[in-house]
This record gives structure tokens, C-alpha cells and sequence, in this order.
């Protein structure tokens, strides 16, 4: 079989026409970063969009990571989850910190409170929080943590661009929170990212340490770094911005097709929604394989690689498997994380997928079961 490959997910992008005007408009302004028309546009679009106050948009999201710990001056020990993508314990290291991995809520697939709680020292000065594939933290849990110890608490909110809950905006939790715009992600500017926080002040800071710590021509405040969005960047998601709830809605009619396929197979454990989300993103498919199913995980992942179909292992290794953070405090236990890492497989959707994409997943995901 010659089938083109199907990848996990495939960048949204508009006609290409549609993109030419705006580089016309940069091509005038001859202003092509530092703080540009549409970068400034994008933080006033996000803003409304993401019903966030205040929006920093940033080079990528690593960036916004080290940002953010820089802003709210995060040293020490931060508990953080291994069942992420490994840039979010990358940035602690990078921004002088120590994680500290904690186990993750079987439900939510998230940092589990009791478990962060237990995990604290008096060296502990924050949380790193990951709301994975956009499934909301248990937001509460963890503020009351971080509040009855003093600690600051940041999301890395990298899956769940566009994500509502019934009480307001999942932006609106915590000290702060950091987007990816990564051409990967539901809503992208090839590379991109941002910080989303209430604070104003905090804002002002991070726009000071995305810039080099300037203050005008010829002060420098602080140790800042050059995490700037140029003006592509912004331009193309002032663009896509628009198209950004058509995309969502296109994933959400696949992921409800997966749905009604996979609900009735032994062994193929789908999630299910959590409680008080308004709308989710769909920006992954998890499935779980677990023992009832004829093949196992890795198995499954192969065979459907040899028909084209290129589903990933998120997130397989956890991070604190990678060599660098085996020894890290709380590595040695993490069995919630430990199985879901060794049964998840995400299966292809994003909003270009056609009828015959979609089915072909489904046919492939039934013949295994049927092995
Ligand atoms: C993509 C991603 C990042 C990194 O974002 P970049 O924009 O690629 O630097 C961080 N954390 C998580 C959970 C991610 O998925």
C-alpha cells in the first residue's frame, strides 16, 4: 500500500492569498518587529478572544515559560507533572529552578493536588501545572494548595488555547499562564507563544523581559532576553484568529465520528469530558490500550505506522524518564503517569482531515481489533 501519510496533526493554513495583503502591509510599514502594529493588534484580539486581561505575545512558548518564572522571580523547588511534552521541565532548569515531579489525577490526567501537596518542602516555591491535550487542572485544588503554602502558581496552558469553562475563562486561573503557538497547535503563528495574566504590572514586567530588560534607549532593568514576536508571526495570527473557531468546530465533528467508532471496542478506553468545561478544543485524540485489547500499545502504534497512519505516543517517555531527570526528586514514584505513558496513543485529528482520512483511521483502528 502506497498511502501518503497521515500525520497527527497538520497545520491550519488559510489560502495563501488571504496572507498577501497583510505582508504587503508590513512591507510599508517597514516595521518588522519590536512591538509592531500586529503584534499589538494580536495582544488586543487575544485578549477579547481568550476573555484574558492582560496578553504578552511572545517568540515561542519555551520562552514564555522562562518568562513567566522570571517575572513572578521563581527560584527554588517547583512541583511540576513528568506527563507533559519535556519543555515544560526544561524551562525550570533553564530558569535556575528544581523540579519536583508529582503524580497526576487518573481522570484528569493532571497534576493531582494531594499528590503536589505531598511532594512540598520548605524549599518549594511553586507549582507548574500543565492543563494536558486542554483538559482543565482542578484549578481549585491547586489554588488551595499554592495558597495554604505561599506558592506561586503557573500553567502551562500549551494544549488549551480556546478552551471555556462554565465559570469563566481557564485563562483566569492562576499567577499567570503560557500559551504555544507552535505550527502544531490548534491555534498557531508558525512559532509563537504568549503569557496571559490579571496583573498589569506583571504584564509590564514581562514586556520589559521580552526585550532585553529596555526601559526606553538607554536604561536596562533587568536581565531580560530576547523573546520578542515579529511581525509575521502576529500577522498570520491576526489572520488565522478569524478562522480559529471553524477549525475547533471541524475537530470536535471528527472527534465525536472517533467517538461513536471506538466507544463499542474492548480494551480502547476513550476520555471522557470533564465536568464544567464549556467547550473544548479537541486539539488531541488520546486513546488508551489497555489489557482487553488483542494487541498492546506499541504494537498498535506499529502497525498503524506500516498503513501511514502516524499516530504519536503523547506523552511517551515521561519527562522524568529522560536521562537528565531520572533523579530527580519524586521520579522513582509516579504510577498514574507510569500507565497512562505506557497505554496512550493519539490518534490523527486536526481540521484539514477529509471524510477518507478520517475513515481511513477508523477502518485501521477496527481491523486491529479485530486481530
Ligand atoms: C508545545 C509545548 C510547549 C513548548 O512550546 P513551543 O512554542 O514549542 O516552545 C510547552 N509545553 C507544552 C505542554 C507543549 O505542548
Amino acid at each position: 500500500m502506497s498511502d501518503k501519510p497521515l500525520y497527527v496533526t497538520e497545520p491550519a493554513l488559510p489560502p495563501f492569498e488571504q496572507f498577501e495583503p497583510l505582508l504587503r502591509e508590513i512591507w510599508a510599514s517597514r516595521r518588522l518587529t519590536n512591538g509592531g502594529a500586529f503584534a499589538t493588534r494580536l495582544e488586543t484580539e487575544l485578549a477579547g478572544y481568550l476573555e484574558a486581561p492582560q496578553v504578552s505575545v511572545l517568540a515561542n512558548g519555551t520562552l514564555a515559560l522562562m518568562l513567566a518564572l522570571k517575572a513572578l522571580e521563581v527560584e527554588g523547588e517547583v512541583i511540576t507533572t513528568p506527563y507533559s511534552f519535556v519543555a515544560t521541565t526544561h524551562a525550570l532548569v533553564w530558569s535556575g529552578c528544581t523540579p519536583v515531579f508529582a503524580d497526576i489525577d487518573p481522570v484528569s490526567l493532571n497534576l493531582d493536588p494531594a499528590a503536589v501537596e505531598a511532594a512540598i518542602t520548605p524549599r518549594t516555591r511553586a507549582i507548574l501545572a500543565v492543563h494536558v491535550y486542554g483538559r482543565p487542572c482542578d484549578t481549585a485544588g491547586l489554588q488551595a494548595v499554592a495558597d495554604r503554602h505561599g506558592l506561586r502558581l503557573i500553567y502551562d496552558a500549551a494544549h488549551a488555547f480556546g478552551v471555556r469553562l462554565d465559570s469563566g475563562s481557564l485563562m483566569a486561573a492562576g499567577d499567570a499562564a503560557i500559551l504555544s503557538f507552535h505550527a502544531t497547535k490548534v491555534f498557531h503563528t508558525f512559532e509563537g507563544g504568549a503569557i496571559v495574566c490579571r496583573d498589569e504590572a506583571l504584564k509590564a514586567r514581562i514586556d520589559l523581559l521580552r526585550n532585553f530588560g529596555f526601559k526606553g534607549e538607554t536604561r536596562v532593568l533587568a536581565t531580560g532576553i530576547n523573546a520578542k514576536m515579529n511581525e509575521l508571526q502576529a500577522a498570520f495570527g491576526c489572520l488565522t484568529l478569524g478562522s480559529i473557531d471553524a477549525e475547533i468546530a471541524a475537530r470536535a465533528a471528527i472527534a465525536a465520528r472517533y467517538r461513536a467508532a471506538f466507544a463499542p471496542l474492548t480494551g480502547l478506553r476513550l476520555l471522557s469530558g470533564l465536568p464544567g468545561v464549556a467547550r473544548h478544543n479537541h486539539g488531541y485524540y488520546p486513546v488508551f490500550i489497555e489489557a482487553g485489547f488483542p494487541l498492546d500499545r506499541d504494537t498498535l502504534y506499529t502497525r498503524l505506522r506500516e498503513q501511514g497512519i502516524i499516530a504519536r505516543r503523547y506523552f511517551y517517555p515521561l519527562i522524568s524518564d529522560f536521562d537528565m531527570y531520572r533523579d530527580a526528586p519524586g521520579a522513582d514514584h509516579l504510577p498514574v503517569a507510569r500507565r497512562m505513558a505506557d497505554t496512550v496513543l493519539c490518534l490523527p485529528l486536526f481540521g484539514a482531515m477529509d471524510d477518507a482520512d478520517v475513515a481511513r483511521v477508523i477502518d485501521a483502528v477496527n481491523a486491529a481489533a479485530r486481530t
